[in-house]
């Protein structure tokens, strides 16, 4: 056999080798550093031997799958130190996630709180000082039924796994565990970690089943990286927008409305001023703004499919002996908006923007702040267009969310998800020039860009935009999804330059993805101190002495209210030092402290968050000042500086 490198190079493979022979072949040094191996495209054991040709990668801790590979090898180490602390405990799965690892287990009678992690820490190190090796063992479903015979979860994956496949265990020290793998050769690979928190999680996400422990943990390469990592989720801790929202009074959420988040008048002001922004530029960019009904008939999901596919999401009821659901999508009502006209190739491409207030049923124990709500709003549109439109329309798009994130300081990676292999409609051709359209696009805005092979849904390929906010953590926000079969479904047509009825492809595209959620995330990227443009209150007006300067201080906030400014008066009885520290904690922007100077000589002394000067202009200077600031849409303070 003989195994091709990434540099081309072509290293011959004897029978029962494995990915550690390769790899001392090359240099010892390399041997020692690698953790696995990939061959074409499939990772596998470091110590499993290499049965085909192909290409072949050594996979080290700088490798994109390291974390995740070092995250589940921790899984287990956590669950080989939780049998050896409590030996009754049961484990279910234990998968690595996006920035870790957890682990669902029953701990039958036990309670065990977040004082318990450094006990079960401590037996990671000791296990992790052992460094035992990580050996897999192929076995026969009736022996993996025999090895998991007193735990009921391990029992129940078993069962539910497909025909007699081989199943995979994992071995280490005492403790054994059903998994696909891969895994770390050996558990001293696993050096720098933190279990942090605890949940309760209902075994399969099911509330009606057993409630588990879950706890999270992450494992690093090295030491500063989890420094690092810890640093960022304290900071994110500070931050986090549901206790910013409470203290900023952004919005509230009611037992009256789980998951359906009630904006107070700040957040209301802020979301505001997102949605006028949000509608301006996409007038400015040649979108028709609709809004379409909540509540629409059971026809109309069952003829976009959502009925079919989606109805476990969706809430529903009846009007007259007839099903309705409330919209999970705004996509259908967008297609009777243009079913409404007859359309000529001439008007195309139609674009449709909605902000369009969805309603999805989300389990109670998911529901986590603006994070994961029951409702929301999407700023959403859909494109109608001729195939030949989609690359020009992609760049168009890619231009307008270029402009929208830069505003907040966010840098965004892009994916493109592309055809799945089988099952997917449309013409092979017309999913090939999309695709290359897409990714050209992609490449041209210089933004990290990676491709999902075959990830796509099976009526389009798809691009998301990733963005990262000054902790470094990403999120996903953004959507272009390409559709060539909702408007074939709703018989959707236009006509042709040789008078033919056409059906239009249709894009649907969302920037901010849910505004609840948006606004959570720059809450946390911003600690709360929003630029003067979002800010709830822009101003906040402080008289020195009320009776001396509160006339001046009303006249002030009455004026710059009607140049359409936020503004504040703090004429409580408090101390001047008081107010404005009280000022600087809700984060204003402006603080403006008015007294005989400013007063006589129609002034204002203004202080602006984040800095210690306070500066004497005259009214209009000030008017000017803040005004351009708010066209600029500038940012506050310099958030990059942030642990980076
Ligand atoms: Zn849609």
């Amino acid at each position: 056999m003989e195994v091709k490198l990434l540099d081309g190079k072509k290293i011959v493979v004897v029978d029962g080798e494995n990915g550690h022979d390769i790899a001392l072949k090359i240099s010892e040094s390399l041997a020692k550093a690698s953790l696995a191996y990939k061959l074409n495209g499939v990772l596998k054991d470091l110590y499993s031997s290499i049965k085909e040709d192909g290409d072949f990668e050594l996979i080290t801790s700088k490798s994109e799958e390291a974390f995740a590979l070092l995250n589940h090898s921790c899984a287990h180490l956590m669950a080989e130190a939780i049998q050896s602390i409590y030996p009754d405990a049961l484990f279910d799965i234990g998968p690595s996630i996006v920035d870790g690892f957890y682990y669902d287990i029953d701990f039958k009678n036990i309670v065990v709180k977040e004082e318990d992690l450094t006990k079960i820490e401590a037996k990671m190190k000791e296990f992790s000082k052992k460094n035992e090796y990580i050996v897999r063992k192929d076995v026969s479903k009736k022996e993996a039924l025999e090895i998991f015979k007193d735990n009921p979860y391990k029992m129940d994956l078993i069962n539910n796994l497909p025909g007699d496949e081989i199943i995979s265990t994992y071995k280490q020290g005492n403790y054994i565990d059903l998994c696909r793998g891969p895994h770390l050769p050996s558990t001293g690979f696993i050096k720098f970690f933190k279990l942090d928190t605890i949940a309760g999680a209902y075994w399969k996400g099911d509330s009606k089943n057993k409630q588990l422990t879950r706890i999270y943990g992450v494992a690093t390469f090295t030491k500063e990286e989890l420094d690092h990592i810890e640093l960022v989720k304290a900071e994110a801790k500070k931050r986090d927008h549901r206790k910013l929202g409470k203290e900023l009074g952004l919005f509230m959420l009611s037992e009256f409305g789980p998951g359906m988040p009630f904006w107070l008048p700040k957040g209301y002001a802020l979301r505001r001023a997102l949605e006028d922004w949000w509608l301006n530029m996409h007038r400015n960019n040649n979108y028709l703004v609709i809004e379409t009904p909540v509540l629409l008939s059971r026809k109309l999901w069952e003829t976009s499919g959502h009925w079919e596919h989606y109805h476990d999401d969706m809430f529903t009821t009846e009007i007259e002996k007839e099903d309705y659901a409330i919209k999970p999508m705004n996509c259908p009502g967008a297609i009777l908006v243009y079913k409404n006209d007859l359309h000529s190739y001439k008007e195309l491409p139609l674009r449709y923007a909605e902000l369009g207030h969805v309603h999805r049923k989300e389990a109670s124990g998911a529901l986590n702040g603006l994070f994961r709500v029951r409702t929301f709003t999407q700023d959403d549109a859909h494109i109608l267009l001729a195939e030949d439109q989609i690359g020009d329309e992609i760049n168009r798009i890619l231009k307008l969310y270029d402009q929208i994130y830069s505003v907040f300081g966010l840098d965004y990676s892009i994916e493109l998800s592309t055809r799945p292999e089988s099952n997917y409609i449309g013409d092979i051709k017309v999913w090939d020039k999309a695709e290359r359209d897409l990714q050209e696009a992609c490449l041209a805005t210089g933004h990290k860009f990676k491709i999902n092979p075959g990830d796509g849904a099976f009526y389009g390929p798809k691009l998301d935009f990733k963005l990262k906010d000054c902790m470094g953590r990403v999120w996903q926000c953004g959507t272009i999804q390409l559709d060539m079969q909702l408007p074939g479904r709703f018989d959707c047509t236009y006509v042709d330059k040789d008078g033919q009825k056409v059906c239009p492809v249709m894009i649907h595209r969302a920037c901010f993805g849910s505004l609840e959620r948006f606004i959570g995330i720059i809450t946390e990227n911003f600690a709360g101190a929003f630029p003067t443009w979002l800010a709830p209150i822009q101003v906040k007006v402080l008289p020195v002495n009320n009776d001396a300067h509160g006339d001046y201080a009303k006249l002030i906030a009455d004026k710059f209210t009607q140049k359409g400014l936020r503004v504040e008066i703090d004429d409580s009885n408090e101390k001047l030092g008081y107010r404005m520290r009280n000022a600087l904690v809700m984060k204003v922007p402006y603080t403006i402290v008015l007294g005989d100077k400013e007063k006589e000589g129609n002034l204002v002394t203004y202080r602006k968050y984040g800095t210690e000067k306070q500066i004497t202009v005259s009214i209009d200077e000030f008017l000017t000042l803040i005004g351009s600031e708010i066209e600029s849409k500038a940012l506050l303070v310099d958030h990059d500086q942030l642990l980076k």
